[in-house]
């Protein structure tokens, strides 16, 4: 892998000199030079920008046959295929731009692909309101002997297919369908109005700080911008500034946030829900809020006890504006310094520890693929053929893991083509990217990973490996599309492999000595985690309850900002502080909206299929086996409490969920305070 770059192995002994990395170096070059230009990820047409036009308005064409096909084909299985046809011709093309629009070095590429996304979205949008093409779907739902005639993943994508159309408002008369469209571009106006606010700066006139904090934050004549928390600051002067300048109220954005909320819940109602966490919930695990706010409660009152011991024990006093570094504090109180574990956690020796993890697992290897000229982005990128070991080619992983100028700084996986069944019985493979972050390496010297990076990647791997793995039959429920509680099981579990001792001695190696990481050092890693594990959890709770007020009956009883006061006292137990409106800030309410629980649901999930499948042998084969068929092989084809009763083999109930979270949090304070 990356390690041989700069001519660096990865040291004595590592056997890191797989065929996972074939640098493209040499002849190959040469080679590449007086081949044709290919495009983007193949594509053909997208060797320039201008590309992005033409593969768009192919789409567009082929789109148009399709509707017109869904139209004139009596009711049956053939409906559904023509819909997800019509589904991949767009996606294609969208989700491809998708990427492109953030992530490719040249702006021209970029500004092509927004406007390809933005055309293409118009078209989804029309599409979700055209009645005839609805009306082919709703023959087939209706016709009770054809649908029972279907298997299940068939009538879940139809059932699917035709939610998006319901909430686009098509069962309504027309007044109220063009009330929907309307509320759905307001909605739309308000999510970027909102996100935008979530990022602008408070400025303050500089003459208010003490003069000693005041380099901390950027000057602008007599104001000082103040753009974050500064949670890593340690001085708790600047912390406590930065927390109530940066969240300090801001009545324009409070307007937006109140109108977000408002209009959404309008357009639940219109459609037919109660609120709009109603509607969110649909095809869940949670299914509906109430639920939900069983469990939430108990979970509540577990952690608060679990974090109160641990407190008491490590004598710590938290206020809120030091929360935020907390886990800086725990790194510092068990001796976590990165730069202590990043030799072990070379690049190459990560992807050879999953290349290695996977294979034993499930039968899978990961194969460095030359790529032909034009078809990445960046030269750092490299493309990786997922294999299994008797199927043979199950789809392909581009890895943009590097920063680069203008890249985001974000963790992200990229479904770029979904896989499905063609109509010539051939898979389409899929294909998808992970962007990572990582710093650029010295010359000569190989990528190193903190631990954090190392679960990164090790997460990001797990999306991954659950779109490689899927075999959906539709690719409108390709892996990861699944619903949003669940896309996150397969990547959280991963974390959990990344912290097993077993499986990180497999691969960390000191790139130089190529010596082992010491097990204390590992286990000293894993305690340091679940310090904080139960003061993140207790955080995640209160911005999950938060988002299901906000998201629930309407009128809110109080303002945004009350809501939060209460809240915040009631579920994070740390007082809220005088003239601040976090909410303001939280960014996920516009893309989880309703649904910000999913993550503490996913985890839950993964914890327990760790415990129970894999924590007594991580290598453990038939289970490997057994996840990949049970979980990640139907992506959201299948309902996904069922998924989990499959993996399991018995049906969790809500104190199970609880559990599996308050369980994580177990640690040995023994250990710590001898190993201190
Ligand atoms: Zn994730």
């Amino acid at each position: 892998w990356c390690d041989s770059w700069g001519g660096c192995c990865a040291g004595p002994g590592t056997g890191l000199q797989s065929s996972l990395w074939i640098p493209s170096v040499g002849n190959s070059d040469v080679f590449l030079l007086f081949s044709a230009l290919q495009g983007l990820f193949g594509v053909p047409e997208l060797s320039c920008p201008e590309g992005f036009q033409e593969a768009q308005d192919k789409a567009l064409q082929d789109s148009e046959q399709l509707v017109q096909k869904a139209c004139s084909t009596p009711p049956g299985p053939e409906t559904v295929k023509i819909f997800d046809q019509l589904s991949d011709s767009l996606c294609r093309v969208a989700d491809l731009a998708d990427f492109v629009k953030v992530a490719h070095p040249d702006f021209a590429f970029r500004e092509a692909a927004e406007e390809a996304c933005r055309n293409i979205g118009t078209v989804v949008e029309k599409l979700n309101t055209d009645v005839e093409l609805c009306q082919s779907l709703r023959r087939l739902l209706g016709d009770e002997t054809v649908m029972s005639s279907l298997d299940p993943e068939t009538r879940r994508v139809a059932e699917l297919f035709m939610f998006d159309f319901e909430i686009s408002g098509i069962h309504l008369d027309e007044e109220k369908r063009k009330k929907a469209v309307d509320l759905n571009v307001r909605i739309l106006d308000l999510c970027n109005e909102f996100l935008i606010g979530t990022h602008i700066p408070n400025k303050i006139d500089k003459h208010v700080l003490p003069e000693h904090i005041r380099y901390n934050f950027t000057a602008e004549g007599n104001y000082l911008q103040v753009a974050g928390l500064h949670a890593d600051c340690p001085d708790d002067l600047v912390r406590e500034a930065a927390y109530k300048i940066f969240l300090h109220s801001n009545s324009q954005q409070l307007a937006r946030l109140e109108e977000l909320l408002a209009s959404r819940n309008s357009l639940a109602q219109l459609v037919g829900y109660d609120t709009f966490a109603h509607r969110a919930l649909q095809g869940t695990m949670a299914k509906t809020p109430g639920m939900r706010h069983v469990w939430k409660d108990m979970l509540r009152n577990q952690i608060t006890q679990k974090d109160f011991e641990m407190m008491t024990k490590m004598k710590m006093k938290l206020n809120p504006h030091n929360s935020v570094s907390y886990i800086s504090i725990c790194d510092c109180l068990y001796n976590i310094d990165p730069g202590l574990y990043c030799p072990f956690f070379s690049l190459g020796a990560c992807m050879e520890g999953l290349n290695s993890l996977f294979s034993q697992l499930l039968g899978i290897s990961l194969y460095a693929e030359q790529t032909k000229r034009g078809e990445i982005w960046s030269e750092d990128v490299r493309k990786l053929a997922v294999v299994h070991e008797t199927e043979g080619l199950l789809g392909y992983i581009y890895c943009d893991f590097f920063q680069r100028p203008d890249k985001p700084h974000q963790d992200c996986h990229f479904t770029v083509r979904g896989g499905r069944l063609k109509e010539n019985g051939e898979y389409q493979l899929p294909v998808v990217v992970l962007m990572l972050s990582l710093p650029n390496s010295a010359r000569g010297a190989p990528t190193l990973l903190s631990p954090g990076m190392m679960e990164n990647l090790f997460h990001e791997m797990g999306h991954a490996m659950h779109s490689m793995l899927g075999r959906t039959r539709y690719q409108h429920v390709t892996g990861t599309r699944c619903a949003t509680d669940f896309a996150e099981v397969p990547s959280i579990l991963m974390e959990y492999f990344a912290n097993d001792y077993r499986v990180v001695n497999q691969f960390a190696r000191h790139y130089k000595t190529g010596q082992p990481l010491p097990k204390n050092m590992v286990s000293r890693l894993c305690e340091s985690k679940k310090v904080c594990a139960a003061a993140d959890m207790q955080l995640q709770v209160f911005y999950a309850v938060l988002d299901q007020i906000y998201h629930g009956k309407h009128p809110l009883k109080k303002s945004t900002t009350e809501i939060l006061k209460e809240t915040q006292e009631k579920v994070y137990g740390l007082p809220y502080v005088h003239n601040t409106a976090w909410q303001l800030r939280f960014s996920h309410l516009v893309g989880y909206g309703a649904k910000y629980y999913s993550y503490l649901m996913s985890r839950a999930v993964a914890s327990m299929v760790w415990k129970q499948c894999f924590a007594q042998n991580p290598f453990d084969r038939a289970m490997g086996e057994r996840y990949r068929r049970e979980m990640l092989a139907h992506g959201g084809a299948k309902e996904p409490m069922l998924m989990v009763q499959g993996m399991l083999q018995k049906s969790p109930s809500v104190e199970d969920f609880v559990d599996a979270l308050v369980s994580d949090l177990d640690h040995d304070f023994e250990t710590f305070i001898m190993d201190s």
